[in-house]
Order: structure tokens, then sequence, then C-alpha cells
């Protein structure tokens, strides 16, 4: 079985496993755990901010940065397909009284004239007023894409003129570093906080940070406790991350080889499914045409390839490093195969 339903499937390597297995630990509602610690301050470092908080998901860290920037009542904005609002079981409300509200785009990546149409700071007594823009990067139901640089510099300073707070959802950062060669605090500088994953491309078997100032992660701390997701010896999971940031960062590129690969080999049977110049990182979207997105799930099933839906006519598959680059050539015949004259 080529199984590219998600790079979260990817399993913890012998070098990984030993570097959890040797961790220095500590008690971590203490702040007490070394490598907790180093992985906190590493982390935070790479991406230009104060300090770090290590969560058990991405969501909880979203959870908790929106929740900094965000009062009851108020509203986050971000993308129709964002995480935040699509995958995260409508926490922001449920937990705490964020309202969302969508901007529509076809690959996840909002334009500023598109944001500065509906943000509404200091809306008054009749509209919700919005306290905060969400941006995904790489975006993941928007197929993998790469908010470019100078969009994301427009934003922050139409946000910043109307005193507007931006989280950057960057459970796959990594991999745009990787892709545009762009510092990771390159982009970090344009957010007040900021969530990166370490357990997508790069590995590890759990573990995600949120990064902003001082003050900002001191008051997440005690969030994060109040929700029942304080830790103690989690110097295990820290390890591990700690061995991705040494050993899997780079290693990316050829994750995004194999999805380039996988594309081309689609798009060779079925170029309606696919236009292989769209593909950016690890992460490819095929327009399933008179068939629905299940059905061409179920078939490659059937051909020994797993992929996922992101949509009803859209298929995602993701590369990652249990899977190589001739196992995505060899999934990529088979779904275009399977793709050919469903247009
Ligand atoms: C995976 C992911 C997250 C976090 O997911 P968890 O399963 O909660 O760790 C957040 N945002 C995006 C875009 C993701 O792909």
């Amino acid at each position: 079985m080529i199984d590219l339903r998600s790079d979260t499937l990817t399993k913890p390597t012998a070098g990984m496993r030993k570097a959890m297995a040797e961790a220095e630990v500590g008690d971590d509602v203490f702040g007490e755990d070394p490598t907790v610690l180093e992985l906190q301050a590493r982390t935070a470092e790479l991406l230009g901010h104060q300090a770090g908080l290590f969560t058990i998901t991405g969501s909880l860290s979203n959870l908790l940065g929106i929740w900094s920037l965000v009062a009851p009542g108020q509203e986050v904005i971000c993308d129709v397909r964002a995480h935040i609002a699509r995958a995260e079981l409508g926490a922001h409300a449920a937990l705490h009284g964020v309202s969302l509200r969508t901007w529509e785009s076809a690959d996840g990546l909002g334009s500023v004239a598109q944001i500065a149409n509906i943000i509404t700071p200091d809306a008054g007594p009749y509209l919700v007023s919005t306290a905060a823009v969400e941006l995904e990067n790489t975006h993941n139901f928007g197929g993998g894409t790469i908010y470019p640089l100078a969009d994301i510099k427009a934003i922050r300073e139409l946000c910043s003129g109307v005193g507007v707070k931006m989280h950057l959802d960057g459970a796959r950062l990594w991999n745009a570093h990787v892709a545009t060669g762009t510092p990771l605090c390159e982009y970090g500088q344009y957010f007040d906080t900021v969530n990166v994953c370490f357990s997508k491309g790069l590995g590890a078997p759990a573990g995600s940070m949120l990064v902003s100032d001082a003050d900002t992660i001191a008051r997440a701390r005690v969030q994060r406790k109040r929700l029942g997701a304080g830790w103690r010896q989690a110097g295990v999971l820290a390890a591990a991350a700690l061995y991705a940031l040494d050993h899997h960062v780079d290693r990316m590129a050829e994750d995004h080889a194999a999805a380039l690969a996988f594309a081309l080999a689609v798009a060779e049977h079925a170029p309606d499914a696919i236009d292989p110049t769209s593909v950016a990182t690890n992460i490819v979207l095929l327009d399933s045409g008179d068939l629905d997105a299940s059905q061409v799930i179920a078939q490659a099933q059937t051909n020994q390839v797993r992929l996922s839906a992101v949509g009803a006519k859209a298929v995602r598959a993701v590369t990652h490093y249990d899977v190589t680059h001739a196992e995505c050539v060899k999934a990529g015949h088979i779904v275009g195969g399977l793709l050919k004259g469903h247009r």
C-alpha cells in the first residue's frame, strides 16, 4: 500500500526513537523539563520570537494563539478553507467564544484587497469587531500553497494600521521555508502568534509549538493548564522534535520533488485533473472531474494507493518520508489511469 493520505502518517525513525529514549526530562508543569525548555527556546529563536510553548497538537497551539488575540464575542477572519475554520471542530467558538468569518479563494491565499474588503475593526454596537487575521502557510486544503512574502507584508501593514493582530498557522511553515529558502524568522516577524507542527513532514510522533512574546506565552501557559493540557515529562516528545529539526528539515525537498513527480505522472494520463506547475510543496490536489472524490479514493485503494478528500471533487495526495520517490511516481500512474477520460 502506498499511503498518501497525510504527512502525519510518518513513524519515528530509529535515530529519533534513540533520541527520545535518551532524553533528559523533568516536570514541565513546574517548567523543569530541560528538553522542553531547549525546544521552546530554539523554536522561538528560529521564528524570531521571544518565547515558545510546546503543545500536544497544532489545534491546541492555534486555539491558544487565537485565544490570546481575540476576546469572546470578537472575530478572527480567515480563508474559507482554513484549518481553524474546517478542521478544529469549532473549538474557537465552543471553548473561547470566538466568532469566525471567512474570505473565499481558490488556493487558500487571500489577497490584501480581499481581506480589506471584509475586515471590520472596532465595528461598534451592531457588527462583530475583527480582532485578528489568521493566515495559513503552507495552505493545507488550498493544496500546499505558499503565501508570498510580499502579500503577508501588505496584510500586516493593513492590520497594523487598524490595530488588528495576526496569527499564523504554520503547521507546514517548514515546507514553505525549504521550498523558497526564506528564513523562518522572516515569515515569523509579521505575526503576533505563530503555530508550527513537528508531527507533519518533520516526522515527530506528536507535538507543536506556539511562539509569541514572553507575556503572551506566560498567559497561554495558564490557559493550556486550564484546558487540562499541562503535561509532565514531555521532554520525551520534545527530543523527537529536536531530532527532527536537526535531521528532517532539509530532506523535505525530497517530498516536494516526489509530489511534483506524482503530479506529472497523473497529468500524463489525465491532464485535466492537475496542472503540475501548481504544485508548490508536498501536497497535490486533483480534480476528480465527473467522478466524486470518494469514488476515486475507493478505486485507488483497490489499487493499493491511499488518498484523501478535501472537497466533493477534490482529492488530496500528500508525500512524506515514509513513501519513496519511485512509489509516488507509481501511485501517480495508477491514479492518472483512474482519472483518465473523466473531465
Ligand atoms: C495538521 C494541521 C494542524 C494541526 O493539527 P493537529 O492534528 O491538531 O496537530 C493545524 N493546521 C494545519 C494547516 C494542519 O495541517
